[in-house]
């Protein structure tokens, strides 16, 4: 069975290197969603992959992070990269350039990660992400898939050297505990049979 939530948050961007000379010179923003679909081949004691009252806890805070935010990638310009982290309160930065896809595994794999860390505390089976759908506008998005075995991989390796602002952990303690666990695992890739310091009833 799948299951399906939808995230909104506000955050601006440059990519560069696209091909597209407004997006890669132009700071700009976008209205995201960020569609998340769950998967179980079993169901809880209430007969719910996972109850959707559940995403409200740390699931939701990971987007909450972002929004609103200006997302950083480490190779940007110097200069750039100073004035947004002196200047601004809420940014995040990636090792990664910004795109609705590099988003996409990014979330994908650290909310696979968090639910990996998750204890059952209602019978929930075997849940993981089966995809993440980042709109960047009305008309485009980008889909993780369980075929991006190696995206994963390599956005795994990645993923835990985000830096999220000060502005942004000082907002949010259970978010700033939540990533200091996630961003200090050795495999962010790591399925169920690791340790699961997290409950799904905490802080929702
Ligand atoms: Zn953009």
């Amino acid at each position: 069975m799948k299951i399906r939530k939808l995230f909104k948050f506000e955050a601006a961007h440059i990519v560069r290197n696209c091909s597209t000379v407004r997006c890669r010179q132009n700071i700009h923003g976008h209205s995201f969603k960020a569609e998340l679909v769950l998967q179980a081949s079993s169901l809880d004691n209430a007969g719910m992959v996972l109850d959707f009252g559940l995403l409200k806890g740390r699931i939701s805070r990971l987007v909450a992070a972002f929004d609103p935010s200006y997302i950083i990638w480490s190779e940007d310009k110097g200069e750039l990269v100073d004035f947004i982290r002196n200047e601004n309160e809420r940014w995040i930065e990636l090792p990664f350039s910004p795109t609705a896809e590099n988003l996409a595994l990014f979330f994908h794999v650290v909310i696979q990660k968090i639910i990996g860390s998750t204890a059952p505390t209602n019978g929930q089976g075997d849940v993981k992400v089966h995809a993440v759908r980042i709109h960047e506008t009305d008309t485009g998005w980008a889909e993780t898939g369980p075929e991006d075995t190696g995206l994963f991989n390599a956005m795994a390796s990645l993923a835990g050297s985000c830096v999220f602002s000060d502005g942004i952990m000082g907002s949010d303690a259970c978010w700033n505990e939540t990533w200091k666990v996630i961003s200090a695992a050795p495999d962010l890739c790591g399925g169920p049979d690791g340790p699961r310091p997290f409950l799904y009833e905490d802080n929702v």
